[in-house]
């Protein structure tokens, strides 16, 4: 094992690698690949800054979700643009020296791959799990119309930092009717919990880049699908972090900052 990998596993049919800085910027682009900076464990304790920037990222993914140095705001990485969508409700464009503590990338296989128009969340969520049973990871970009938006984002913290949970605690939570956008996000397996968000985490950027956050209900009038059926997850481990027992995670505690 290269000195710049920290581990490397199968967990059923997805490959979880672990790699050092010095690893992800040797790391070979590769199809159905999601890159990924820290874990979820890391972040729900507190650890809310990152070794890596958007820039660094951006060479193994185009599109994504996560969050920004000092939490501040929910990320969408969209087309290859970065964007943050503050607690205050507004949207900034981000820079690529911007660091993240968590951020979760991929790239989308071209071309229209799917349509769906008038289904409530749940549904919209359903349909999308029946289709693609047989994926590890599934990220989706959906574009298109959508109605009933709840979304949130959290508040800038200082240090020293307080755990997510108390974080949350805080967070700002709005509603808008309609809005025409993007919806970015993905699946992951209970296999990876602790690591990654078992099951779906997704954001919402306005197609006018003036309304996004973290999706806590949305329905779909019509909407364009994309995906990427993914097989490999790399994660970056900044030093302090480890990657700890896969699979374990305070489910508690992440459907608490999921608004679960
Ligand atoms: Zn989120």
């Amino acid at each position: 094992m290269a000195k710049d990998v920290i581990d490397d596993r199968f967990i059923g049919s997805l490959h979880l690698m672990a790699l050092s800085r010095e690893g992800l910027a040797h790391d070979e682009e590769e199809e159905r690949t999601v890159i990924q900076t820290s874990t979820i464990n890391a972040l729900l304790e507190g650890a809310y800054e990152g070794d890596v920037t958007l820039g660094e990222l951006l060479q193994h993914g185009t599109d994504g979700i996560g969050t920004i140095q000092g939490l501040d705001g929910e990320l969408i990485v969209l087309h290859g643009r970065a964007y943050t969508a503050r607690a205050d409700g507004s949207v900034v464009e981000l820079g690529p020296e911007t660091k993240t503590p968590f951020a979760v990338l991929t790239r989308f296989e071209s071309g229209l791959q799917g349509e769906v128009e008038g289904l409530a969340y749940d549904e919209f969520l359903a349909t999308l799990d029946a289709r693609h049973a047989d994926v590890p990871v599934l990220a989706i970009r959906a574009t298109g119309v959508f109605t009933g938006l709840h979304l949130r984002s959290v508040e800038k913290q200082t240090p020293p930092y307080k755990p997510l949970r108390d974080v949350v605690a805080d967070q700002t939570e709005w509603h808008l009717t309609q809005e025409r956008g993007f919806l970015i996000g993905f699946r992951f397996p209970d296999s990876v919990a602790g690591v990654e968000v078992p099951g779906w985490h997704l954001h919402f950027l306005s197609e006018d880049r003036t309304h996004g956050g973290h999706v806590v209900s949305i329905d779909v009038e019509s909407a364009e699908l994309e995906f990427c059926r993914c097989h490999d997850l790399h994660v970056e481990l900044p030093p302090q972090v480890a990657l700890g027992s896969v699979g374990e995670a305070d489910r508690g505690a992440i459907n608490a900052v999921e608004g679960r």
